[in-house]
């Protein structure tokens, strides 16, 4: 696979108020967001060259920086001003948009009381490649070892770069052991979440399953698939589920932005598989986000 370096393209790149040439948006070595996780983020996507949920991300980004103890330093207009600019300016319709925040290099400490907050917005194509039939092949997740931590541990509600130190080390051990992703669960030992999306089970009882998100990040697209399905007529559950419990599941799937609907084949020792229903949410997720 031919790996084009993400600091290696054309574009362009809003970074702290200003236009800049791709290659040069860059920060310095010495940048408190770097070495301590004092970092923010939003992944987002652009359908038909419109952001899905646009404000909700914005106010998220703002949400996660305040639970890190820092404002942003541009309205939410400016913010969404800085999005349209940058997929106006790299041609983008259908496309992933990523925003983020961090503390700079005023202090390089644990106290960052009087470090500058920098922010940046980049994107790039990323045409939604809606190939059902592929995507109904389903996704397989081995259990990790590492588990999502408690809310007296990490700022579990915000979407920081700290959080996903083991979500990427769940990932390389589900990857080395043949699988795609990996099933986390919490610290109480039930299920959580995957790496980077939420999880949802249609189980033996007809009806719709998923984890309390009391220890993880309550997905933008979670909370809109669980009204969507609602809609559709199903009795959705939110409650602490065991891993044992997944012997009960007949169709599995994750839920993000980057994911969008993707079933599940398999969870350890555990298949599905994926049918009517993943495919009658996957459709309505899809109408509604080019809708
Ligand atoms: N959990 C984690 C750890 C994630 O990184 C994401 C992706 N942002 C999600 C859940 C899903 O969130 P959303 O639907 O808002 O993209």
């Amino acid at each position: 696979m031919e790996i084009i370096p993400f600091d290696d393209r054309d574009g362009t790149i809003w970074l702290n108020g200003e236009m800049i040439p791709w290659r040069e948006a860059k920060t310095h070595t010495l940048s408190h967001g770097l070495h301590y996780a004092s970092l923010v983020f939003e992944g987002e996507r652009s359908y038909n060259g419109r952001i899905f949920e646009n404000e909700w991300h914005t106010k998220r980004l703002r949400e996660s920086g305040r639970i890190l103890d820092f404002d942003l330093p541009y309205s939410d207009a400016e913010i969404m001003e800085a999005k349209r600019a940058v997929l106006d300016a790299n041609g983008i319709v259908d496309g992933y948009v990523r925003a983020c925040a961090w503390r700079g290099s005023e202090m390089m400490a644990v106290s960052a009381q009087m470090t500058k907050i920098h922010m940046m917005v980049a994107a790039w194509d990323w045409p939604s490649m809606y190939d059902p039939e592929a995507k109904m092949k389903g996704i397989t997740l081995k259990i990790a070892d590492w588990k999502r931590p408690s809310r007296e541990t990490a700022p579990v509600h915000a979407k920081a770069a700290g959080l996903y130190m083991i979500c990427t080390l769940s990932k390389h051990a589900a990857e080395r052991d043949g699988f795609q992703d990996a099933l986390m669960l919490d610290y109480r030992g039930y299920v959580a979440e995957s790496t980077g999306a939420n999880v949802f089970f249609l189980m033996n009882d007809g009806r719709v399953h998923t984890p309390t998100a009391d220890c993880f990040l309550n997905g933008i697209t979670r909370q809109t698939v669980m009204k969507m399905i609602e809609g559709m007529g199903y009795e959705v559950v939110e409650r602490h589920i065991k891993p044992e419990e997944l012997e009960n599941v007949t169709e599995c799937f994750l839920t993000g932005t980057a994911a969008e609907v993707t079933p599940v084949s398999q969870i350890g020792d555990n298949h599905f598989n994926p049918g009517g229903f993943c495919r009658t949410v996957m459709d309505g997720y899809t109408s509604l986000v080019r809708g």
